[in-house]
């Protein structure tokens, strides 16, 4: 039985902790007023913002990260999991400045988005593939191409999984506990406002690792006359920290989508290139009918992709689905992505996040051990996390019901002072990059170490 932590005691330590930062990141103050101003909330994005101000990069060399102020950083938030290839790689910025002169922009294809296509189709053994700009426009397009394939409408998604910002998708996530309802029908809600209700009411989310659930929800939908036209789901969830499928789960999920006739979608923006070379398919060895790649594939640089069977993306193929965009394939974005397959993201990369995240997750271990914090360590490729909760979680509602938004925060600032760069204010998971060593592993551990002491000092 783990010990009761002090709520007080936590309270105390955050203030303490939300001084110290204030004071050390006043550069970070004085940027956030001026871009008040005209740059709306201070941040190009609101996942950027942050009470009572966001923290402002100058800078990024490998597993480093500088803020204005001038305080460094390991990086092991790495752009929401984006840069598992380090800042500033010196092979894919060979390859920026190589493309640079020759054009970076034509809207026609170039040798490399061949290239690229040619490599994903070989790790994820799904033959056809396409390019966006950002994980939002390859699951929304994935899910127009399931839409048309199927003629049906409606979309399944796992309860409290993100799939980028638009409509279809930003329903049913960050739900209170007591809004998440039936768990046989789990409520669809928006996530925000201006999501039109008509399409709010044709996402169906369903409780992940829990197959038997899904298949009743899709029977008694088919009953209604809407069936699903797709399954989106990350194969593991990346947002609750980090919670893995249960043995046999995604292989019960493809059982049931190919016996209904629905296309099964895995949305691998984070995964994807993270946590093995061929993202969650390779890891877990189930094979969905299409793939949404963003993040990680473009080492810095915007790109999407969506893969898929040769049936779906025939109708891409045939003009029946129009999947298009100014800066699809775009030249840099490419040539970044041809790099970082070929040269960055190699199978002694793998080997290498491999080893650290053992290192990681059995330090972190180690500490929980010690001293007995309520909590487990979790890791998958260069991914993993520290959850602060006794019971194991598996899905939104064990989330939802074991959440301690105090300790969540309270690592986060503590991490900051110490040392570590961490994704604000969210239940978010570490990435390491290639570049990261055995000394940032380490350093994360002993700022931990330090975190455990003084929560459970009196
Ligand atoms: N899918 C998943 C699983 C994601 O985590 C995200 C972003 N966090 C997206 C889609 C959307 O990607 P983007 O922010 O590039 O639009």
């Amino acid at each position: 039985m783990a010990i009761e932590l002090n709520p007080g005691r936590i309270q105390t330590l955050i203030g303490e902790q939300t001084e110290l930062l204030n004071a050390r990141t006043t550069a970070s103050k004085a940027m956030y007023e001026r871009a008040l101003h005209h740059l709306s909330g201070g941040v190009a994005s609101s996942y950027q913002g942050r009470d009572p101000w966001p923290i402002y990069i100058e800078s990024g060399k490998g597993d480093l990260i500088v803020d204005v102020d001038g305080n460094e950083y390991y990086d092991f938030h790495n752009g929401f999991g984006s840069m598992v290839q380090g800042h500033g790689h010196p092979a894919i910025g060979k390859a920026v400045a190589a493309r640079y002169p020759l054009g970076t922009h034509f809207a026609a294809a170039t040798e490399d988005s061949v290239v690229v296509a040619e490599e994903l189709a070989r790790r994820w053994g799904l033959p056809k593939w396409r390019f966006t700009n950002s994980g939002s426009e390859s699951t929304m397009d994935a899910i127009r191409i399931a839409r048309a394939y199927t003629g049906r409408d409606t979309v399944m998604k796992i309860f409290g999984s993100y799939h980028g910002h638009h409509d279809t998708v930003m329903v049913s996530i960050g739900v209170e506990y007591d809004k998440i309802g039936d768990r046989e029908n789990l409520a669809s809600l928006p996530y925000g406002a201006g999501v039109p209700q008509a399409t709010v009411d044709m996402t169906i989310a369903v409780p992940f690792n829990d197959a038997p659930a899904m298949e009743r929800r899709i029977e008694r939908l088919d009953a209604e006359g809407r069936k699903p036209a797709c399954v989106i789901m990350e194969p593991a969830m990346m947002n609750l920290g980090v919670v893995l499928p249960e043995p046999g789960y995604l292989e019960a999920v493809r059982d049931i989508t190919s016996r209904h006739g629905i296309v099964l979608i895995f949305d691998e923006v984070k995964t994807g290139l993270t946590i093995a070379a061929g993202g969650a398919v390779e890891k877990f060895g189930v094979t969905p009918d299409m793939v949404t790649l963003a993040k990680a594939l473009g080492g810095g640089l915007p790109s999407g992709a969506i893969g898929g069977t040769e049936e779906v993306m025939a109708l891409v193929e045939d003009g029946t689905v129009y999947q298009v965009g100014t800066y699809n394939g775009n030249p840099l974005s490419m040539a970044a992505s041809r790099a970082s397959l070929f040269e960055v993201l190699t199978p002694e990369a793998y080997e290498h996040l491999g080893a650290l995240n053992d290192r990681i997750v059995k330090g972190c271990q180690e500490i929980i051990d010690k001293y007995d914090l309520p909590g487990y360590a979790v890791g998958i490729g260069s991914k993993g996390c520290v959850t602060f909760s006794s019971a194991k979680i598996v899905d939104y509602e064990s989330f939802k019901q074991n959440q301690f938004p105090a300790l969540c925060e309270l690592a986060w600032l503590w991490n900051m002072n110490n040392g570590i760069f961490m994704t604000p204010g969210r239940e978010e998971e570490w990435t390491m990059s290639v570049v990261h060593s055995f000394d940032s592993v380490d350093k994360y551990i002993e700022v931990f170490d330090g975190f455990a002491a003084a929560i459970t000092s009196d």
